[in-house]
């Protein structure tokens, strides 16, 4: 399983895909893909390999053009492997996208609650539980998409590597992990960022990588650089820059 994600100025969906078959030694049942064009969220998903999901999205009209991304390859823990059940995920409104790599231990008693207060949900996976909980946490608290990953993480029994996207406010992506890896790549100027599960999928572009640690969480914005804090304690992390010799 793997997570490639891009935000930054270059087309977006040959560094996540390239990023996919890099990650693919990890296993996995299915693939996904979602690209933002600047106004819309494009969407492709299936079980198989990430040569299936390139045969889907090399058709003209499944072709995804747009500046970020993120991809995901999954082994499957809870819902079977299909197209519904593989990532990304929506949020109810659909503004919300999540990739996730991990477990959500207490996902049937969060989704319970979930659904008494009006949600439904599309797919079997504990992923589009959380994804949900950071929506309602968003909208009971009134606060930023940051913050509203901390509260539903604390929330969250399990393990995750996540990656989040909110197209209202398509200038960040949020990660967070807890038992699964995952790696940033800071590209120059903090102009582009990659988020992986390790360093391959971006090595290319970048030697600078920051390497999360568990209970950590990150808001990567473009233009204003990583922001590293624990999930937990709330307090702020100095991010160690680690120069990558591959
Ligand atoms: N638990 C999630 C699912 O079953 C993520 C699995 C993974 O690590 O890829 O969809």
């Amino acid at each position: 399983c793997g997570i490639s994600a891009y935000i930054g100025p270059r087309e977006a969906y040959p560094i996540v895909v390239n990023g996919l078959k890099r990650l693919e030694y990890r296993g996995y049942d299915s693939a996904g893909i979602m690209i933002y064009d600047g106004s819309n969220i494009q969407l492709t998903k299936t079980k198989g390999k990430v040569s299936d999901l390139e045969a889907i999205t090399n058709k003209e009209e499944e072709r995804k053009v747009g500046n970020i991304g993120m991809g995901h390859t999954r082994w499957a823990t809870h819902g079977v492997p299909n197209d519904v059940n593989s990532h990304p995920h929506y949020s109810q409104s659909g503004d919300l996208v999540i990739v996730h790599n991990g477990i959500i231990e207490n996902y049937d008693t969060i989704k319970k609650e979930l659904i008494s207060r009006g949600y439904s949900l599309k797919s079997d996976t504990d992923t589009e539980v959380l994804i949900n909980l950071i929506e309602e946490v968003k909208k009971t608290e009134g606060c930023k998409l940051g913050k509203a990953v901390q509260l539903a993480l604390t929330n969250v029994v399990g393990a995750y590597a996540i990656a989040v996207f909110d197209k209202t406010k398509p200038n960040e992506i949020i990660v967070a992990r807890l038992g699964s890896p995952i790696a940033i790549g800071v590209g120059k100027d903090e102009k582009e960022f990659f988020v992986a599960s390790d360093a391959s999928p971006f090595v290319e572009f970048t030697k600078d990588a920051i390497y999360l640690e568990d209970e950590e969480m990150a808001i990567i914005k473009i233009g204003k650089g990583v922001k590293v804090r624990k999930i937990h304690d709330d307090s702020l992390v100095d991010p160690i820059i680690q120069k990558l010799q591959m």
